[in-house]
């Protein structure tokens, strides 16, 4: 009778690595970018944050970024092993993870919207069993949030893309499609990022394939020289689009390339892409079939210790930048131009996708004249009556398009804090009304969390955590200014340049 007594304490502990503690090849890789970046730039400053965040995250064991993901489990089992006994541990791992913090509770009911609160639910976590011939059982666990996610493709070749005109159905077609990939995925995604890539299968399998490359560490090489080859131009060529970290302009835009081949129909060619963000969470345990111990940890290398990240401060201080200290008024706000490295200091209100849509029915809870919007969904624990942060970056603006500009407007917002930038709606109500938007580093969960003085209360909280309006009291939060009041928006001078340089690859 195989009991797994130990399987519990093994998969939380698999699930608090994977979320706080990056595997030693994905730092290797933002090692190799960070250095390479050209100094002083906006990219370079990213990086700056995001290494920092890497090691204050793994020194608290806190999430390395807020948004957790859809936990997904890949499972191997000797025969004969009791699948349902792993499945129930997995629910019970994951729902102690999210009490403990370590994983943001983020199922959402399809049709009602209602948060479960503990990551339970229909078809939450994701779960893949296979068997094979081993002793041992093989766990391993990817937790990839929604900005990155919202940025999946599927080509189904032929095809017409942007800048790079007709792809056809070979290796330069799917070549193509690849940069594209990377192309579409600006910051949004939070750049630099990675690819896992199934040519052909079908859309449901291909998608599944894909996914499952990012449990290849980034620095193998592929089997199939063909491929390898493949892999090789991808990771050079976009890496000289320009996209830069967080879709600041820069060098560095990917850190992995991973294809596999899978046979198709006759009549379909699909190219399916996983875009996997910089804070690439993936782990992986051997565990004894009998007692569910850990017998050996995957991705990492028992007789090398983890390097630290950060080789200076997170965010060197200039004397440049300019303090906010809201409520904003809109001169203050037209004096601020793309470029500008701000520190706010004061109050701000999270809001995100269910915000922005009660705002456009409703008036705010609170009065946003002149106020800071983070769309952000926080990690939060309740401690006695005081809510604390656990992590705090922020999430994809560009969701927020349909209602922003409306907010703005309605409301007296003077500020937005997010990541990837927002479209033309929203840059022509800012420069009508006088309002900015403010880039933060995404997945800088850590950082940013550090940056709250006190969680002054919370509005809305039927929406769930991540959902809900947080009151926050801030200090030295710092993030660039990237859509002015004038007109400026530097996510669209990148998209432009960077779609020029994806025409010169054309081939
Ligand atoms: S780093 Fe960015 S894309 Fe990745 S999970 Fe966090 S917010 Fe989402």
């Amino acid at each position: 009778m195989k009991h797994m007594q130990f399987l519990p304490n093994s998969l939380l502990e698999l699930i608090t690595q994977t979320s706080t503690n990056l595997p030693p090849d994905v730092r290797a890789a933002m090692s190799l970018v960070s250095e390479s970046e050209t100094p002083d730039t906006q990219s370079s400053q990213a990086l700056n944050i995001i290494l920092s965040n890497i090691d204050m995250a793994s020194d608290d064991e806190g999430p390395i970024c807020q948004d957790t993901g859809m936990p997904t489990f890949v499972v191997h089992t000797p025969v004969g092993v009791n699948q349902i006994r792993i499945k129930k541990a997995i629910r019970e791992a994951v729902a102690e993870a999210t009490r403990r913090g370590k994983l943001r509770p983020n199922s959402v009911d399809s049709l009602s919207g209602k948060n479960s609160g503990d990551n339970l639910g229909a078809e939450t976590p994701v779960m893949h069993f296979e068997q094979w011939e081993e002793e041992d059982i093989e766990i391993k666990l990817i937790l990839k949030g929604g900005g990155c996610e919202n940025k999946n493709i599927q080509y189904s070749v032929p095809c017409t893309l942007d800048h790079l005109g007709r792809a056809d159905r070979n290796l330069e077609g799917v070549r193509k499609c690849l940069l594209h990939a990377v192309w579409q995925a600006q910051g949004q995604g939070c750049a630099p990022g990675a690819l896992g890539v199934c040519i052909g299968s079908d859309r449901a399998h291909g998608y599944l394939l894909a996914k499952d490359q990012l449990f290849r560490t980034l620095d193998d090489v592929n089997p199939n020289p063909e491929l390898a080859k493949l892999e090789a131009e991808i990771m050079d060529e976009a890496n000289r689009l320009g996209v830069g970290a967080m879709g600041f302009g820069g060098k560095a835009s990917l850190i992995g390339c991973k294809i596999v081949a899978a046979n198709r129909l006759p009549a379909s060619f699909f190219v399916s892409v996983a875009y996997d963000c910089w804070a690439f969470r993936r782990l992986g345990i051997r565990v004894d079939a009998a007692s569910g111990a850990i017998t050996q940890w995957l991705y990492r290398d028992p007789e090398r210790p983890l390097d630290r990240m950060a080789k200076g401060e997170g965010f060197p201080l200039t004397g440049r930048e300019v303090i906010l200290t809201p409520p904003l008024s809109e001169e203050m706000v037209r004096g601020l131009r793309v470029g500008d490295v701000v520190l706010v200091s004061g109050e701000m209100y999270t809001g995100r996708d269910a915000v922005h849509a009660h705002l456009m029915k409703n008036p705010p809870p609170v009065s946003l004249h002149g106020a800071i919007l983070y769309h952000c969904g926080p990690v939060m624990l309740k401690e006695g009556e005081q809510w604390i942060v656990k992590a705090a970056g922020p999430t994809t603006s560009i969701r927020e398009e349909p209602y922003q500009a409306d907010v703005i407007k309605k409301y007296g917002v003077r500020a937005v804090i997010g990541k990837g930038g927002m479209g033309a709606k929203t840059l022509a109500a800012m420069q009508e009304a006088g309002a900015v938007y403010l880039n933060g580093i995404g997945g800088a969960a850590q950082y940013y969390a550090r940056t709250v003085e006190r969680v002054l209360g919370v509005h809305l909280l039927e929406f769930g955590i991540p959902e809900a309006m947080w009151h926050l009291k801030v200090n030295n939060f710092a993030a660039i200014v990237t859509m002015d009041a004038h007109g400026n928006s530097l996510h669209a001078e990148v998209e432009k340049q960077t779609g020029e340089a994806l025409a010169a690859l054309q081939g």
